[in-house]
């Protein structure tokens, strides 16, 4: 862990890349570039917004309502860039799996599964790696992490968007109306750009994804939480997989300095909270772990006065993994319990697993390629 720095962005390239950009941040860059007022900027930056968020442009020459002289002066300056995609898979169920090159030797993964939540949802990826080490987790075993960029995490869904030939953007028919935050790394440990990427994606003149279809999921920063309310409005799920704190101790870190009590007194006060907007809980099958009926019932008596979802998540393996999967017994004698208190359909099928795209399976093909190549070094 020696090279972690969580702050510093990748190294800037030679014109600047306007997608990503908060409307602010447009309006700034642009009234700087070309010395424009306030009002001049505001309006510039509206029209840009348009051809980039609900368009998807990435040639000024496209933007056919600015003068010409403009689109040559935004061409000599900025490029409209996506982050590139080194890795497209498709999986049996439709599932597609990404990796993108944010920079050299660093890549993230993210991944589009259909018919989920209204139409389908893209599940992206807010840090390369994640410094928290959830036993259970395949991107908490790699070394290298670094917070994304707005841009970075931005980019993952314009290029996705690109990929399902979605723009301009809010079609009826669309096949991705569902933002996750549930890929690699730990969203609230970047806070301030995932309150910034749900600004730009739930703008309704641009990506136009609702706020109440955008989910962040934590493994429990309950400091941060209060503000990802506040600032974003977005839905919120908890990683909880245990409901108590020595076995959450061990399977989520971070417990310990959060226990189960604070976590969930976090989640009462969530701002919106309600029987409208309720709190995702996931809990994942881990065979001979926290799988007994008992544990059933404990769930369901932690999570009392808790407006809450449960989602049931069979363990997905990876390789060298120390766990297995629930039987499939197992998992519904627990979601039986579960559903007699009054919790609906809370078993998560897993999806993607061909091509290790399901929950808590990724982990960047470049880190992988590298471990087996010290493997294969080490045995020479
Ligand atoms: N760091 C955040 C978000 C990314 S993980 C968090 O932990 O919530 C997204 C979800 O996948 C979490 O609920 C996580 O616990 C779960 N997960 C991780 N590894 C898994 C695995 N191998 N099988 C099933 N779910 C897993
Ligand atoms: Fe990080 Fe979430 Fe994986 Fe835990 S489960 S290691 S918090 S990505």
């Amino acid at each position: 862990m020696a090279e972690l720095d969580l702050a510093s962005p990748p190294p800037q390239a030679a014109l600047q890349n306007l997608a990503g950009m908060t409307r602010a941040e447009l309006q700034a860059v642009l009234a700087e570039s070309f010395g424009l007022d306030g009002k001049k900027a505001r309006m510039r930056a509206n029209q840009l917004w348009r051809w980039i968020y609900h368009y998807g442009v990435t040639e000024f020459g496209d933007m056919t309502d600015i003068a010409k002289e403009m689109r040559a002066g935004l061409a000599e300056r900025f490029v409209i860039a996506r982050p590139e995609m080194t890795e497209r898979q498709v999986s049996t169920d439709g599932t597609r799996k990404y990796l993108l090159k944010m920079g050299p030797g660093i890549e993230v993964e993210c991944v589009f599964i259909p018919d989920v939540g209204r139409a389908g949802a893209l599940c992206v990826s807010s840090q390369v790696g994640c410094t928290l080490n959830c036993t259970f987790c395949h991107t908490g075993t790699q070394k290298l992490v670094r917070n994304l960029t707005t841009a970075e995490i931005v980019g993952q869904v314009l290029a996705v968007k690109d990929d399902l030939e979605e723009w301009p953007s809010g079609d009826e028919n669309r096949r991705l109306s569902n933002i996750v935050f549930m890929g690699m790394g730990e969203p609230l440990y970047n806070l301030d750009n995932v309150s910034k990427v749900i600004e730009v994606i739930s703008d309704g003149d641009g990506i136009s994804i609702s706020r109440r279809r955008i989910t962040v999921s934590t493994s429990g920063v309950v400091p941060e939480m209060h503000r990802l309310g506040e600032e974003t409005a977005a839905m919120l799920a908890i990683s909880l997989h245990a409901t108590n704190d020595p076995l959450r101790d061990e399977l989520v870190p971070i417990n310990r300095k959060y226990p189960i009590a604070t976590l969930l007194e976090a989640c009462r006060n969530y701002p919106g909270v309600g029987n409208a907007r309720r709190i995702t809980f996931e809990y994942v099958m881990l065979k001979g772990v926290n799988d007994t009926d008992a544990e059933a019932r404990e769930l369901v008596r932690l999570l009392k006065g808790v407006p809450a979802k449960i989602n049931l998540i069979p363990f997905n393996p990876w390789p060298g993994a120390p766990y297995e999967c629930s039987s499939w017994e197992r998992i519904e004698a627990f979601a039986d319990i579960v559903n007699r208190a009054g919790y609906a359909s809370p078993i998560r099928t897993p999806r993607g697993r061909d091509i290790l795209a399901a929950c808590g399976q990724l982990k960047s093909a470049s880190i992988k390629k590298r471990a087996s190549e010290a493997r294969r070094e080490a045995s020479l």
